[in-house]
């Protein structure tokens, strides 16, 4: 369900007149020569604002390195004496909050592992009650748009309107290339239902790897997303967490250099053509859920039918061969094999769904 949230747009609080604005830093804080050395090297990136290091490491078994804690918060201060980055930090209770007030630091986020529990998100969103900071929510691990609609909505309640959302991909039993699916659609339908949210796009949690950042964040890119949140390291190769998908901050720049930045709209010309096509598309759906309507209700006939009859429902040898049929018309006319499998499968599973309850709503039959 749409939510309004009262939200101030970053370039309100951030001065960030480059596009996209990039947040990079280490996935960890592990020593200050370390987190010194990557945030000079990143301040000379002109889209780079905001440094981020996790001080305090959410990791999925024990005796890994758990980040070096508060220790780390005098080296973000040397941050930002040193370089004109803002700098943010993870934070996943009260007293992380309270310790990255005390210390000066610019910008909260609440991290996946944190948002899948709306207890913590709770006490968060208390903690943060009265204070005025920018914090960004990063969508929870599991693929559920409400709990993360529901952690931001707690953190705006509490006053928080400096608010911003990160996508960072989501967990998936499917073998996958990267390491948290992006399943756009989510934050996609994030948008339509906070329009004045804006998403920030971490390609590093998504793809896992450095060989696929470039391809992620050109298409957040073309998704109109608001930035992008980049894991930078001066020697990835020996970094005590995340190693395989934190670049060089050369090796940022290189990407950001790469990106294609599109404009989000065209001229009157385009507009027009892009209108006539669009109307087209309307017709054309017009006439698919015309056409979806009639074959459903074939399908409830059937039902009826089967049901007088006391047939089952699923008849393996009629679904075998529409999919096989299907399938080769289907690739004929140019359709991804994928798709059209998933279409299909899709609009069987609602023909068992139809069918299943005639017969439940009948069972004398
Ligand atoms: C991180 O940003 O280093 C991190 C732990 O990310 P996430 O919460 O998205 O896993
Ligand atoms: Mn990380």
């Amino acid at each position: 369900m749409a939510t309004n949230l009262e939200i101030i747009p970053i370039n309100e609080w951030l001065d960030c007149k480059e596009h996209p604005l990039v947040i990079s830093g280490p996935c960890s804080a592990e020593n200050e020569e370390q987190v010194i050395s990557t945030a000079i090297q990143l301040a000379q990136i002109n889209n780079v604002k905001v440094y981020r290091a996790g001080l305090w490491k959410p990791r999925t078994r024990p005796n890994y390195f758990e980040g070096v804690g508060s220790k780390g918060l005098a080296w973000l201060q040397r941050v930002k004496e040193e370089t004109n980055l803002k700098v943010a930090v993870e934070v996943a209770k009260p007293s992380h909050i309270e310790k990255c007030l005390a210390h000066g630091i610019d910008i909260l986020w609440i991290g996946a592992r944190t948002v899948v529990n709306p207890f913590s998100v709770q006490e968060i969103a208390e903690a943060l009650k009265g204070v005025d900071i920018p914090v960004m929510v990063k969508n929870p691990i599991n693929p559920d748009l409400t709990l993360w609609m529901g952690a931001l909505e707690r953190v705006n309640k509490s006053g928080i309107k400096k608010l911003v959302a990160v996508h960072r991909g989501f967990y998936s039993l499917n073998q996958s290339k990267y390491r948290n699916p992006p399943m756009w659609e989510i934050p996609i339908e994030l948008k339509r239902l906070v329009p004045n949210i804006p998403i920030i796009v971490d390609p590093s949690h998504i793809c896992g790897n450095k060989e696929l950042l470039l391809d992620i964040s050109q298409k957040a890119m073309d998704l109109e997303m608001d930035g992008l949140m980049i894991e930078s390291h001066i020697k990835p190769w020996a970094a005590l967490s995340d190693a395989k998908q934190q670049i060089e901050p050369k090796n940022l720049k290189l990407l950001l250099e790469n990106l294609v930045i599109r404009e989000m709209s065209g001229t009157k010309e385009f507009e027009n053509k892009l209108t006539s096509y669009r109307n087209q598309i309307d017709e054309i759906d017009d006439e698919l859920l015309d056409i979806l309507g009639r074959r459903l209700k074939i399908v409830d006939e059937i039902g009826q039918y089967k049901n007088e009859h006391k047939i089952t429902i699923l008849q393996l040898k009629r679904w075998s061969y529409i999919i096989e049929d299907r399938l080769k018309k289907g690739l004929k006319h140019n359709l991804d094999r994928d798709f059209l499998q998933k279409l299909l499968e899709l609009m069987h599973a609602e023909s068992l769904r139809i069918q299943t309850e005639i017969m439940n709503k009948n069972p004398e039959n």
